[in-house]
């Protein structure tokens, strides 16, 4: 397989040869084409790190970006500070061709002054902070989130408290979000979990 025939924005495939991929991992080959196809599709995906799944998701989050809109429509969520400054390090280098998609961390340490309104398209980052931002200072409005990750879920549920702001956050989402899930397990307590965030998932196990 060749990430031509994945049929990406051609941008971003210039994004993908530039961090020097040459073929789609199994991950990508198998969820891309379901994640940037129309009408959007749900997916939980079972993967480990080191399948390429950060490349994965971050390609299907930049398809949907609508540049012409000024205001945050994908979400990320992340267990933790580290693992959401990789993921957006990865979205940005991917997004290297397309210097119209602005990138906002939301993790501890970046702050914005009350009455801000974000004009990112892309906001990635920890539960609490997109909680604080959303619906603490209506920084953005997640009923116009239109591609929701949650990204190690396994991780996610595994911390005091980042679950209920998951659930929280995810209450605000609109009916039409496209959702998609990973984690490296599943375990019936994250698939639980996984089926109350994603409605209606193609479901992914490698
Ligand atoms: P991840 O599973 O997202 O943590 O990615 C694991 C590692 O695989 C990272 O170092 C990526 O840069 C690398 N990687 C992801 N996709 C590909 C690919 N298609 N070809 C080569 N390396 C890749």
């Amino acid at each position: 397989k060749t990430f031509e025939a994945l049929h990406l924005k051609p941008e971003l495939l210039r994004g993908v040869y530039a961090m020097g991929y040459n073929n789609p991992s199994k991950i990508q080959e198998t969820a891309l084409p379901t994640l940037i196809a129309d009408p959007p599709q749900n997916m939980i995906a079972q993967s480990q790190s080191g399948t390429g799944k950060t490349a994965a998701f971050t390609l299907a989050m930049l398809t949907r970006v609508d540049t012409a809109k000024d205001f945050p429509q994908v979400l990320c969520l992340s267990p933790t500070y580290e693992l959401a400054i990789q993921t957006g390090e990865v979205a940005a280098r991917m997004a290297k061709f397309c210097p119209e998609i602005r990138i906002r961390y939301a993790v501890r340490g970046e702050d914005i002054a009350r009455g801000t309104k974000l004009t990112d398209h892309v906001i990635i980052g920890t539960p609490g902070k997109v909680l604080d931002w959303s619906l603490k200072f209506h920084a953005f409005d997640l009923s116009k989130i239109t591609v929701f990750v949650l990204d190690e879920a396994d991780v996610m549920i595994a911390q005091q408290g980042h679950q209920d702001q998951c659930i929280r956050l995810h209450k605000h989402l609109s009916k039409k979000c496209q959702m998609m899930l990973f984690s490296a397990t599943y375990e019936k307590k994250v698939m639980e979990f996984a089926e109350y965030i994603v409605p209606s998932p193609i479901t992914i196990r490698l």
